[in-house]
């Protein structure tokens, strides 16, 4: 058996949200598909220690949010990397409060749509939500992210991008730039393609990365990195 076969399955990436009392809570997740057209229908899987679960299973509605191609990593970071214990993830993102009063994300997204759940079903360490669509709109016209996408090219496996006049300043001798990971998500900085959403360019090696630069994914510091081990 090679689960690596599982690999090979397509997904979106969206932001799950839900609702308890006044408070917001929002994740990424890349498990969005829609069950049935007549009468419409969605389900969300969802993992059980993750606050939206519990607001899910509280307030039976949760909203997605179709993350458009071009959401920059920190974005994806904020609600993916963290946790609405720790922080209000709403409180420096355009929103716009639901029909079911679940939060809509007005930032980087092209559609959204809103459910009532009608089922849900154990699946062990997740819970999958079916709702009945009762709201659902198109936010703007764009491509939606895909998980592939996500993963290949905005996690720093894109091909090298470093422009070839920086490997011509550098002297002979120069210790050749490394790559470094983030203990807290996996996220690997590549000197060759610096961290443009951060501003910073291609060719900026990790050493002069300015102290208060951050993983672009999880928010973690310089001093969660660790130079990575090549084999
Ligand atoms: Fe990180």
């Amino acid at each position: 058996m090679n689960l690596k076969a599982l690999h090979k399955i397509g997904y979106g990436l969206y932001i799950v949200g839900s609702k308890r009392a006044n408070r917001f809570n929002g994740q990424i997740a890349n498990t969005v598909f829609q069950t049935t057209s007549e009468p419409p229908t969605v389900a969300v899987c969802i993992n059980k220690q993750n606050l939206t679960h519990e607001f899910i299973k509280e307030s039976r509605v949760f909203s997605a949010s179709v993350l458009a191609k071009e959401t920059p990593m920190k974005f994806i970071g904020q609600f993916g990397f963290k946790s609405g214990r720790d922080i209000d993830k709403f409180q420096d993102v355009k929103y716009k409060v639901g029909a079911t009063g679940a939060p809509i994300v007005l930032e980087n997204t092209i559609s959204f749509l809103e459910a009532e759940v009608i089922n849900n079903v154990d699946v062990g360490t997740h819970t999958i939500f079916i709702g009945k669509i009762v709201n659902a709109d198109i936010i703007r016209e764009g491509e939606p992210m895909t998980y592939a996408y996500y993963h290949e090219v905005k996690k720093g496996k894109a091909p090298k991008t470093a422009p070839t006049y920086i490997k011509e300043e550098k002297p002979k001798e120069a210790k050749k730039m490394e790559k470094y990971v983030c203990t807290v998500c996996g996220y690997v900085y590549d000197p060759d393609a610096g961290d443009p959403d951060s501003g910073i360019e291609p060719g900026t090696p990790f050493e002069e990365l300015p102290d208060d630069w951050v993983c672009p994914i999880c928010g973690a510091g310089k001093e969660d990195f660790e130079e990575e081990i090549s084999s």
